[in-house]
């Protein structure tokens, strides 16, 4: 187990994004928040401080928690290669895919529980009677037993999910189910996500946020992002040294220095080509490969743009073991294409030793891109969609999971009806790269909707609301926006749902 360093953020940095009065009201709810949780900590726990949407989220989440005062701690879980095979063979199946094809049997079992047995030995050294402890995701939700013994309130986050039940999500829900039920309350992104066999009172839907402010959306100005991406060798030319300047977390200033490692024939000729660009994990379920196949194929549509898959350096997220296979793979691919694709194609592995300096690469991608891809076959939510949107970026996306709460199609963005679809993915790519005022209407129409909808403040009021419940103490009502009171009472004998916008 190892103890992540949270930043301190203060909310009021927000105001000009979030505005005043929701500013005002936050602040309220969160001086509530001390005197209602009354000294306990609040923990959570994941497995992994950085790479992916969970840790991206925690990071930020928990900065803006401390920074108001409130006890809160960060953990995360050790594993050894087999766990890690194990829970990611959970994760795929509870996105309704076989992944590796292997077991969740007898040996899964028993690893599992000697893994979280060592892990709990550790919390159970830190965590105290009363604490709020917040698992995140299958990887931690083996802990419960050990946390309620000790007095723990336990809170299980599941970021994934699928809408319908098919074998392999029964299959993995079974696995999890004897800890899950154990759980004094469960989080999931979206309603569809809740398996039948769970209690309506224990389920809550919280879709997730991005923070504003963070090194990957804070603002950045056009030519610091060309600027960036030269400097990683993106883009051709040669990058200004005094142009690499980001505000790390923590709010001290950081400076770009690394370069990433990319495959590619050369760079991108210049900042004047249109840049298309998918930012994921190296994950199956993205479908990096897809991407790269559906703008092979109909790269005579898409005049003379350019197409970057970005994804962390694949050596270095810990909880990931597939990562490195899926790049090679998509070299692979890459090394198969007729040469006019490949140099039009771009394999970025962004490094990762340091994390703000990541988000930054990740910032100055998704600001340059012409158009952001998500081509998902499964989605729990999409963080990379919210940046996206937050950033006015027009955005072609699979119908999947959570992305289709956050764009409707011709509206926010474009969807893409089958997520296999690779011609429709590439399509829908040729569309906004020709028709400029359409991705210009799609980008503004994304960003009010990520505003309004998607941000740090709305989440953070959810999850205070259900600390609350779990500790016995509801809040009171009365300091929340008519609208929420009205959508409170109507959803309270439904699967337990907060649903209202921070504006
Ligand atoms: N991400 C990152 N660096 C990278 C690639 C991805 O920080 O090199 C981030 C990305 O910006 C997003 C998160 O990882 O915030 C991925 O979250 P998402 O919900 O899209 O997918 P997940 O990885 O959780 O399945």
């Amino acid at each position: 187990m190892q103890r992540v360093p949270i930043a301190r953020l203060s909310f009021d940095h927000l105001s000009p994004v979030i505005g005043a009065r929701s500013a005002v009201r936050l602040r309220n709810v969160i001086d509530e928040a001390r005197v209602v949780l009354d000294g306990r900590v609040v923990w959570h726990i994941n497995s992994s401080a950085q790479g992916g949407g969970v840790a991206e989220m925690l990071q930020t989440l928990l900065a803006y928690e401390c920074g108001a005062g409130l006890d809160v701690r960060w953990l995360v879980t050790d594993g050894d290669g087999p766990y890690f095979n194990i829970t990611k063979r959970i994760h795929h199946r509870l996105h309704g895919q076989n992944g590796d094809g292997g077991l969740l049997s007898t040996y899964e079992h028993k690893h599992f529980a000697r893994v979280t047995k060592r892990n709990g030995e550790q919390v159970l050294a830190t965590v105290r009677s009363g604490d709020i402890v917040v698992l995140h995701d299958p990887q931690t939700i083996g802990l419960t037993p050990v946390l309620r013994r000790a007095g723990a309130l336990v809170v299980w986050r599941c970021h994934i999910g699928q809408d319908e039940m098919n074998r392999a999500a029964d299959e993995a829900w079974q696995f999890l189910r004897p800890y899950v039920e154990q759980a004094h309350a469960c989080i999931f992104s979206r309603a569809a996500y809740v398996p039948a066999w769970l209690s309506s009172e224990s389920a809550f839907i919280i879709p997730p946020a991005i923070d504003a402010l963070s090194t990957k959306n804070q603002s950045m100005s056009r030519a610091t992002a060309r600027n960036i991406l030269t400097h990683i060798g993106l883009l051709a030319g040669y990058a200004r040294s005094n142009d690499l300047e980001f505000t790390r977390l923590g709010r001290s200033p950081g400076r770009v220095t690394r370069r990433a490692e990319i495959i590619q024939t050369r760079p991108v000729p210049g900042s004047a080509v249109p840049l298309v660009v998918q930012v994921s994990r190296w994950d199956p379920l993205k479908d990096m490969a897809g991407v790269l196949h559906g703008f092979a194929d109909q790269r005579h549509r898409m005049g003379d743009a350019h197409l970057a898959l970005v994804g962390p350096d694949p050596r270095s997220v810990t909880d990931d073991p597939e990562g490195l296979r899926v790049f090679q793979d998509c070299v692979a691919q890459w090394a198969e294409l007729a040469p006019s694709a490949q140099e039009r194609i771009h394999l970025v592995c962004l490094p990762m030793a340091d994390i703000d300096e990541n988000a930054a690469m990740v910032n100055a991608s998704q600001r340059h891109a012409a158009v952001v891809v998500q081509k998902s076959l499964r989605e729990g939510f999409g963080l990379t969609v919210t940046e996206a949107m937050y950033k006015g970026r027009p955005v072609v996306a699979s119908k999947v999971g959570g992305i289709q709460d956050q764009i409707a199609d011709g509206v926010h963005g474009l969807l893409v009806n089958d997520p296999t679809d690779t011609l429709a993915c590439g399509d829908a790519i040729a569309r906004l790269l020709a028709d400029k005022a359409l991705a210009r209407r799609l980008g503004r129409n994304a960003r009010r909707r990520a505003i309004a909808e998607f941000l740090a403040p709305r989440q953070l009021i959810q999850l205070l609301d259900l600390l609350y419940a779990v500790a016995g103490k509801p809040r009171r009502l009365n300091n929340r926006p008519k609208k929420e009171r009205r959508n409170r009472a109507a959803t309270s004998d439904r699967r337990r749902q907060i649903v209202f916008n921070t504006r």
